[in-house]
């Protein structure tokens, strides 16, 4: 799945393709993906997009007049190409340009949303009204505040997107294995200066993985022949059995909250 890292590369790549064009028409092979409650798609045909901007994992592109908000989901990505170029299987949903470029959307799993809001609704109405701030936004003692007053397991408050966005399942882990802190420690269980720990070290995985595009696991690619080095600086996600890095004890996979999670029960604690 797409985690925040992946999104922020597909926004790069996408800023430097489509800034500027003129969106001619959208063709809609699947329906589902449109989500119309918010305003008429067609709305769209005849804005520029002027900017691509990001908020967790919803990418948000600024129109004339309206914002154009995507979720990838799990397997959704984009291609960019010309008009008469073939559309292939799982290309659900085409942008023509009026210089006859497409940036066609395609989702083998069909779980990926777009919504078009007016520009001075998108942060009141819609999917972004209760998305929580993103790590680099967040100050220890707000994070303490949030965390404090849960009794679940760390791991899954850090998952819930109303709370801290952009943190997925891979860099949970690597939050939690960084920050020394077991992912099954209850919220209200942790002190300042652990959580201040989680919050300086997810800081510090979101950096990274940025700044090597994210991660490719299995079927995710940022787009376009553009892969996510960050899989070769994982400590812990996906290496069951594995010696930790840090103590040499093996590293264990468990589920939490039903997510497979991955461990060093000597240093997390
Ligand atoms: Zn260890």
């Amino acid at each position: 799945m797409p985690e925040l890292p992946e999104v922020e590369t597909v926004r790069r790549t996408l800023e430097h393709l489509v800034l500027g064009k003129r969106i001619d028409r959208v063709t809609i092979l699947y329906e589902k993906i449109i989500q119309t409650d918010l305003l008429d798609f067609e709305k769209i045909n005849g804005q520029v997009i002027h900017e691509i901007k990001r908020m967790g994992k919803h990418l948000i592109f600024m129109l004339d007049h309206d914002v154009l908000l995507i979720h990838l989901r799990m397997e959704g990505r984009f291609f960019y190409k010309k008009e008469h170029q073939e559309i292939k299987k799982h290309e659900h949903v085409i942008i023509h340009f009026s210089d006859h470029d497409i940036l066609t959307y395609h989702d083998v799993r069909k779980f990926g949303t777009m919504h078009l809001i007016p520009k001075d609704k998108y942060l009141d109405e819609g999917p972004l009204k209760l998305l929580g701030p993103e790590p680099s936004s967040l100050t220890e003692d707000e994070l303490y505040h949030k965390v404090h007053i849960r009794k679940t397991e760390i791991k899954a408050i850090l998952l819930d997107q109303h709370v801290i966005s952009g943190l997925g399942n891979i860099y949970v882990d690597e939050t939690l294995f960084r920050a020394k802190i077991h992912p099954t420690r209850k919220g209200n269980e942790l002190s300042l200066e652990e959580v201040t720990r989680i919050l300086y070290a997810a800081r510090e995985v979101l950096l990274k993985a940025i700044s090597l595009g994210g991660t490719t696991i299995r079927t995710f690619e940022a787009m376009d022949g553009v892969h996510g080095r960050f899989q070769n600086e994982l400590l812990v996600h996906t290496k069951e059995g594995e010696p930790c890095p840090v103590c040499g004890n093996l590293i264990i996979k468990m589920k939490v909250k039903g997510r497979g999670t991955y461990v060093c029960e000597t240093c997390q604690i």
